[in-house]
């Protein structure tokens, strides 16, 4: 049942922190309006987390919190087809029922898993001009450097972690976009998210 609310809260803008579940140090603040929709979280959480725009399912839940513990109840909000549809893709942000403090479970790729948490900041008066959702803030990246470039003696930004070379060579083998297609072309590579 979908709770009433008015233009009002259609046009506030809830601010969320949305954190990798196994990497918590990485994170964005996105801020989105309660008119919007599951399926536009997840649109800008996709590019956020440089998670494919158009592949995969996603789905969220909602955590609300049992007594003072960290015991969370699991509530399904639906799952998001980025093709269009899904269970959850209509509902809106403000329908949510949420309050500052209140956890949702983002999950990217039922099959990988990849788990966020997105924790409600605050909901705030919109930006007369603002363009909703956003993303606003994030972690402070700590850049690694390309191997290959630095056994060159230049310092690139690796972007991708080799995952053929770093299972052969039983470490973490990163490198940058030009030695990724110059020396591991046929190589399964993930791409390094800052
Ligand atoms: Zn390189
Ligand atoms: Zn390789």
């Amino acid at each position: 049942m979908k709770k009433p609310y008015t233009q009002a809260s259609a046009r506030q803008v809830y601010r969320f922190k949305a954190a990798l579940r196994h990497r918590a140090g990485l994170w964005r603040r996105i801020e989105i309006q309660g008119g919007q929709s599951l399926a536009d979280l997840d649109a800008i959480l996709r590019k956020a987390f440089h998670h494919d725009p158009g592949d995969h399912l996603s789905g969220f839940w909602k955590l609300p919190k049992q007594g003072t513990g960290q015991r969370f109840l699991e509530v399904e909000l639906g799952d998001i087809d980025p093709f269009g549809g899904g269970a959850g893709a209509d509902r809106q942000i403000a329908g949510l029922g949420l309050k500052p403090g209140d956890e949702l479970k983002y999950v990217y790729d039922f099959g990988d898993w990849v788990e966020h948490r997105i924790t409600l900041a605050e909901i705030v008066e919109p930006e007369p001009k603002g363009k909703y959702p956003r993303i606003v803030d994030q972690s402070q990246p700590r850049y690694r450097y390309c191997q290959e470039c630095k056994d060159k003696g230049r310092k690139t930004r690796a972007t991708w972690v080799c995952i053929d070379c770093s299972n052969a060579e039983q470490q973490v083998v990163r490198v940058c976009e030009k030695c990724l297609e110059a020396e591991h072309e046929d190589h399964h590579a993930e791409e390094i998210v800052y």
